[in-house]
């Protein structure tokens, strides 16, 4: 466990591809993005890792590209979110109740982080596990994320399988729920519409 690192460098590949988008993009954030919201939520929802464009850009997770149009448009409509987009950390849009982190805080090459990655940064999922209130839920944004939460209590991926809307006892008696990832990609192909994924956050918000 350990608390959010913003200069950390556990994974020389993302350290290295960070570096190279410095270079190309000197005005972009280029940092591990901490989590965001409420520090006394009822609702974690986790995602996977910052989007190039997006959280990588402004520093805010799920802000500035088409990934959090979803999230933060719904979050909105349920009266969780001041505002109905996130634009850049200095907007002050408002969270009620949610907390947004992503399972690797590091922008990864193609969006997908190696397993050892996953490993690597999974000490800080497991510090914002421990620091929630006792009641709070978790919201997985897909797989990796479904199995970083499992990884962060320390089991099996096998023991809870991931299925959208699905939701699994953890053993600190916490709930995780399952969601498919809010990307352009899945609400484009229609694999999550945007009435799947205001369910699944109502539900998953109790
Ligand atoms: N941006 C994030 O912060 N997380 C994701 O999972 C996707 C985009």
């Amino acid at each position: 466990m350990a608390s959010f690192n913003p200069h950390c460098q556990s994974c020389p590949r993302l350290v290295g591809f960070l570096d190279q988008i410095k270079t190309e993009k000197p005005d972009y954030f280029n940092a591990p993005v901490d989590a965001f919201g409420d520090t006394e939520p009822k609702l974690l929802i986790i995602g996977l890792a910052p989007g190039k464009h997006g959280a990588n850009r402004t520093g805010r997770p799920f802000t500035g590209d088409a990934s959090g149009h979803l999230l933060y448009k719904s979050l909105f409509g349920l009266g969780l979110a001041s505002k109905a987009e996130s634009r850049h950390r200095d907007d002050e849009l408002v969270l009620k109740g949610v907390r947004i982190t992503n399972a690797v805080k590091c922008l990864p090459p193609q969006n997908k982080p190696d397993t050892s990655e996953i490993k690597n940064c999974n000490k800080y999922l497991i510090d914002e596990i421990k620091m929630l209130p006792e009641e709070c839920r978790l919201l997985a944004l897909g797989k990796l994320a479904h199995e970083a939460i499992l990884r962060a209590y320390g089991l099996k991926l096998s023991s809870r399988k991931f299925s959208h809307g699905s939701e699994h006892k953890l053993p600190d008696g916490r709930i995780l729920i399952d969601s498919f990832h809010c990307s352009r990609y899945n609400t484009q192909t229609r694999r999550l519409t945007e009435d799947m994924f205001q369910k699944v956050l109502l539900q998953a918000a109790g």
